[in-house]
């Protein structure tokens, strides 16, 4: 893994979205563990990560899409963590509500989901462990949350950073244009030194303007 702060780390072995792992006082949290295939690869770095950090005793997903959440069954059935998602995509995870839009709709068709056994429900912003908040951030899937640490924040697929400004993921993957435009809008007023998004680089937000 690669240390971007000293408390923060990019894992280089999930498969898809980009993993994080963020080192508390005693405990560590991982933000999105990727695609089920790439579940044994990223056990195995965090097994090599237990001599720099503390045990990882909470995942979040910042939202159900199969590229950040395939992996949360194997992690925690090997790790016991507790996993954490925003209210509104549990029922999606599990299968038991359509996704929001036709493009998703068919997106699920081509990538099944694979729901944790027990799911920890995020309904307000939350503080995990101490420091770490998750916040609701709607708009890309009607449960999305970010993580805000030590002013980093986590954005999953919120945005995208280009040029130290974030930006919007294509159209077809938004399920509420407004909503995605207003979570934009929080993360920037959360005023982040390093923005981690899901996809592309860890980067620092210019707040020139
Ligand atoms: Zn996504």
């Amino acid at each position: 893994m690669r240390e971007l702060t000293p408390t923060v780390f990019a894992l280089e072995k999930t498969a898809g979205a980009n993993g994080y792992l963020v080192a508390g006082e005693d405990c560590s949290v991982l933000i999105d563990p990727g695609l089920a295939s790439g579940a044994r690869s990223s056990l195995a770095e965090l097994a090599g990560a237990r001599r720099l950090v503390p045990p990882v005793t909470d995942v979040v997903l910042t939202h159900y899409d199969p590229d950040h959440s395939g992996a949360a069954p194997a992690v925690q059935e090997a790790l016991g963590v507790r996993v954490w998602l925003g209210r509104e995509d549990v029922p999606i995870l599990r299968g038991e509500t359509e996704p929001p839009t036709r493009a998703r709709r068919f997106l699920k068709l081509i990538n099944p989901m694979h729901p944790p056994v027990a799911l920890s429900e995020i309904v307000e912003p939350t503080e995990i462990i101490p420091g770490l908040s998750v916040l609701p951030a709607p708009g890309h899937t009607p449960g999305h949350v970010i993580v805000s640490w030590r002013g980093v924040v986590f954005v999953g697929d919120a945005a995208m950073m280009r040029r130290g400004r974030l930006v919007q993921l294509p159209a077809p993957l938004i399920s509420d244009r407004d909503a995605a435009l207003a979570t934009t809008d929080l993360i920037a007023s959360l005023r982040p030194r390093l923005v981690c998004p899901g996809h592309g680089r860890p980067d620092r937000l210019s707040l020139s303007d």
